[in-house]
């Protein structure tokens, strides 16, 4: 293998280390509830869910949860409420 190859690999799995690197703009996925399975996007430094409860209280369980799964990839006005998290 090429030695400048080797050496991106190398690169890879230190950034791979450093979560702090990747900040993501926006993203749509789908999350699979306990009942139903429902959209969670991020997009303008919101996140977002097509279920009924963040319609009303504009956070939910699904978001929550996926604020928690990536961590410092997302900032951390992305939740409206601070204390989550
Ligand atoms: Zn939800």
């Amino acid at each position: 293998m090429q030695s400048s190859l080797i050496s991106k690999i190398e690169k890879a799995r230190r950034y791979a280390e450093e979560g702090d690197r990747v900040t993501f703009a926006n993203f749509t996925a789908h999350f699979r509830g306990e009942h139903n399975d429902y959209i969670v996007s991020y997009e303008n430094g919101k996140l977002h869910c097509t279920c009924d409860f963040f319609a009303g209280w504009g956070l939910c369980s699904h978001t929550m949860a996926t604020h928690k799964m990536l961590g410092c990839m997302l900032p951390k006005e992305s939740l409206p409420l601070q204390a989550v998290g």
